[in-house]
């Protein structure tokens, strides 16, 4: 399958550098709050990120203040509902690779996933919860979090996932499981 790929700002292999760093140095250390040379080349890319990108449309919900939770760092969109509890974790600056994120912006990416994850899990309580880092569609780093009811037809698969222009039956959550969501977000949020 041969995808278009967007024009990308990025001008050093970074990707492979990091991953080479990441080897050598040694994992734990460069969790807790170690800073490298490679740590600053990939914050310049954060750095020269557009805040908005026209046609992209985590940029627009972004702009358009179509956000559920929001850090320093992420927004968290409500996704496209084919499963009910879809959600994306989208980074606030346009970047286009997972791999180009400073630290701080990985660290957030990540945790604050896992509480948005505990946060749902808690008002849907589903069997398990899927999250899905595609990169093949918007290039903006997103990815999405299924949450999963053994009642799902696509049930232990992949999330079945309705291509662009088709109509689906959206599966949304009721105000009162949103509401519920939200309080979950707020105790979370005062333990960040
Ligand atoms: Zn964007």
């Amino acid at each position: 399958m041969s995808l278009k790929k967007k024009p990308v700002v990025r001008k050093t292999p970074i990707k492979s550098k990091a991953l080479k760093k990441k080897g050598s140095s040694g994992r734990s250390s460069d969790l807790s709050s170690g800073r490298s040379s490679s740590h600053s080349s990939k914050r310049s890319v954060w750095d020269k990120a557009p805040d908005f990108v026209e046609g992209c449309k985590f940029c627009r919900k972004i702009r358009e203040n179509e956000i559920v939770y929001e850090s320093e760092h992420i927004v968290v969109v409500m996704g496209r509902q084919h499963h009910k509890g879809h959600l994306v974790v989208a980074t606030r600056k346009h970047v286009e690779n997972m791999f180009d994120l400073p630290e701080k912006a990985l660290d957030s990416f990540v945790n604050d996933t896992i509480k948005i994850i505990r946060a749902l899990d808690k008002v849907l309580k589903p069997a398990t919860t899927n999250l899905e880092y595609l990169d093949n569609w918007d290039f903006h780093v997103h990815w999405n979090i299924y949450p999963r009811f053994k009642s799902d037809p696509d049930y232990g698969n992949p999330p079945i996932i309705p291509p662009k222009g088709v109509k689906f039956k959206e599966k949304k959550m009721t105000k009162k499981e949103m509401a519920a969501f939200m309080k979950e977000i707020e105790k979370i949020k005062a333990m960040w």
